[in-house]
């Protein structure tokens, strides 16, 4: 094969759906195609495929513009790392498939499917076009990759305070259209930190943080989610919870972080304080974590190491 794809099978794999798919675009003779037409088709999709970093928009496009001289049913596309799993149009039982590969790097696997099988000369005309592809999906993984990374912080491995403007805007928005869904919110905050630091070093401090994230991860629930809000600051957003779940699983975490022995000297305990605000139809996020903010800092003032929970609208009823 050339250009380093691979094609791996093709002819009368049992999958997929046996309904038609009309192509978008009327597929022209490939008889007819000249050596020029070709050059004009590969210019045309690669500019095309120039317009966007997101795979399944170069997925689209792909398809839309291979049904001009071939016609396809479906396009798959699925990469293990990032891990990508799209498709455009349907799925059909004849398929041809390709290993997108370069300097022995995989960037996924393309397979197109249609209810006829593929001639020769489909085949090969498919598989010159795969080089025009590749730069574009590897550009997209590459970006994909990067906007991970952004939403990481590194230290910790949570999600950073930039996923969690995201995640907490989508939130507020699912708990104001879902009456009986609501959500709650948990301010984590180390106590006496900078003292951890100044006794026994930022590395140790790190690891402290590092300790305390593992343990909030462990403790909520798959649909919740832990970020890392500020220096020694955490950020939980419990999914579809009452006021006193959101109780519940504080104290066990607070619980969880007091008995650990994170410190060389193993009678040293640390301990966090906790603030909760329960969505009382705030607009946005950030009053949902003032309250919850201001809710941490009265645990601050009364004594640290425990949780309290901002009283306002349907919490005082939930909790009594
Ligand atoms: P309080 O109980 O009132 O919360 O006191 P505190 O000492 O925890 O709070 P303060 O805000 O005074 O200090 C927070 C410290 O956290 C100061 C800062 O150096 C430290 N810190 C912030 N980010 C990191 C980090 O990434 N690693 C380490 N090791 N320390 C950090
Ligand atoms: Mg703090
Ligand atoms: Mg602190």
């Amino acid at each position: 094969m050339a250009n380093g794809f691979t094609q791996i099978n093709f002819g009368t794999s049992k999958s997929g759906s046996s309904t038609p798919k009309m192509a978008e675009v009327q597929p022209i003779s490939l008889e007819s195609l000249t050596a020029e037409d070709l050059k004009d088709f590969r210019f045309q999709l690669s500019s095309q495929l120039q317009t966007t970093l997101e795979v399944d928009q170069l997925i689209n496009i792909l398809y839309r513009h291979l049904n001009k001289i071939v016609n396809v049913s479906g396009i798959n596309y699925r990469c293990k790392q990032p891990s990508i799993e799209t498709a455009a149009g349907r799925s059909q039982k004849h398929r041809c498939s390709y290993q997108l590969s370069m300097s022995k790097i995989n960037y996924g696997e393309i397979i197109f499917t249609r209810s006829r099988r593929f001639s020769e000369k489909e085949l090969s005309t498919i598989e010159s076009i795969m080089d025009v592809v590749i730069f574009p999906i590897k550009n997209a993984l590459k970006y994909q990759e990067a906007m991970t990374t952004a939403m990481i912080d590194p230290l910790t491995g949570l999600s950073n305070r930039g996923a969690m403007s995201v995640a907490l805007t989508r939130e507020i928005e699912r708990a104001r259209r879902h009456s009986d869904q609501s959500m709650s919110i948990v301010v984590v905050d180390i106590d006496h930190f900078k003292a951890i630091n100044d006794r026994y070093g930022h590395l140790v401090g790190d690891s402290v943080l590092r300790t305390v994230a593992q343990i909030i991860q462990t403790t909520i629930r798959g649909c919740d989610a832990c970020f890392r809000w500020g220096g020694e600051e955490f950020l939980i957003c419990l999914s579809n919870s009452t006021a006193s779940l959101a109780q519940v699983v504080s104290e066990r975490i607070r619980v969880a972080i007091a008995k650990t022995a994170f410190l060389p000297d193993k009678e040293r305990r640390i301990t966090a304080s906790f603030g909760i605000a329960h969505y009382d139809g705030e607009s946005d996020w950030p009053e949902l974590v003032e309250r919850a903010d201001d809710a941490m800092y009265q645990a601050k003032t009364q004594g640290r190491n425990q949780t309290v929970t901002s009283l306002v609208g349907n919490v005082h009823s939930d909790l009594a």
